[in-house]
């Protein structure tokens, strides 16, 4: 694969991302959280919820890239706060959204974990922005790249001296309109066989909705996921955002108890 240097696999030696506690691509990680933080109420009923169901990080946008710009915008420095407190309370670690690279530093005093959105993935100066930071980068692939061009982003990172990233599958645009994008599953293990970087999927933002999201976590755990991030919102009819595709705590919960159980089997079926 061209250009692919300090991303790129040599002999076996993977990264193990920690971020406070947790070590990402060392056993199976689940981020879970509301597409948007809307409420103090929303954003810590859910936090609570996923926490209890095992959850290990919690997800939250503060800043949204919708394609309406009449579309619910995130609340910013506002969900920030918000997400301090569920952090506070919970003790997860938070994972949320940069758009701009005028926000990196500032939002940095809040998340531990820097989303890097599959819009913004070739935002060249963003990705040398968050390279700069100290924390810890959650790279989607774009709706329409290609593993070499993602691999590259995720090698700017690196360039700039930041060696956390956590590469994320979240489904990329083809001519099927019934899922909102297509899960490309072979990318996990050709991902896995190109860099040593940890790579998770987002089913979430990949089917677009709540029937498909269950069989889409157990695929990505057959397929070597090192975790998942899921959309999860404590009233999905109330959501201001990717409504369609939140689960509400209960699914979550029980998507959860059968992700772990099948992880485990197939951790051993591994060897
Ligand atoms: C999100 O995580 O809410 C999001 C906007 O994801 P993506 O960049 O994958 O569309
Ligand atoms: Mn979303």
């Amino acid at each position: 694969m061209k250009n692919i240097k300090l991303v790129a696999l040599s002999g076996s030696k993977r990264t193990i991302v920690k971020v406070d506690g947790v070590k990402i691509g060392e056993g199976f990680t689940v981020i879970a959280g509301p597409c948007s933080v809307e409420s103090e109420e929303q954003t810590l009923e859910t936090a609570r919820a996923v926490k209890k169901a095992g959850a290990d990080m919690f997800r939250g946008g503060a800043f949204k890239p919708r394609t309406s710009p009449y579309a619910f915008q995130g609340l910013g420095l506002k969900a920030l706060k918000i997400l301090e407190k569920a952090k506070k309370e919970t003790g997860m670690p938070i994972v949320t959204e940069v758009l701009d690279t005028r926000d990196v530093s500032w939002v940095c005093e809040y998340a531990d974990i820097l989303q890097i959105g599959a819009r913004n993935m070739q935002n060249f100066s963003l990705l040398k922005e968050a390279g700069k930071s100290n924390k810890t980068v959650l790279l989607k692939r774009g709706m329409h790249s290609t593993i070499e061009e993602w691999l590259n982003c995720a090698e700017y990172i690196l360039n700039e001296g930041n060696p956390n990233v956590i590469l994320c599958e979240r489904g990329i645009r083809t001519f099927e309109t019934y899922t909102r994008n297509t899960l490309d599953l072979s990318a996990i293990p050709a991902v896995k066989e190109l860099t040593h970087l940890p790579v998770i999927v987002d089913p979430s933002h990949a089917v677009g909705k709540v029937s498909l999201i269950e069989p889409m976590c157990l695929a990505a755990v057959a397929a070597g996921a090192d975790g998942l991030i899921i959309e999860v919102h404590r009233n999905p009819t109330e959501a201001l955002s990717d409504k369609e595709q939140a689960l509400n705590p209960r699914q979550f919960s029980d998507i959860m108890k059968k992700t772990r159980a099948l992880y485990k089997y197939v951790t051993e079926l591994r060897g």
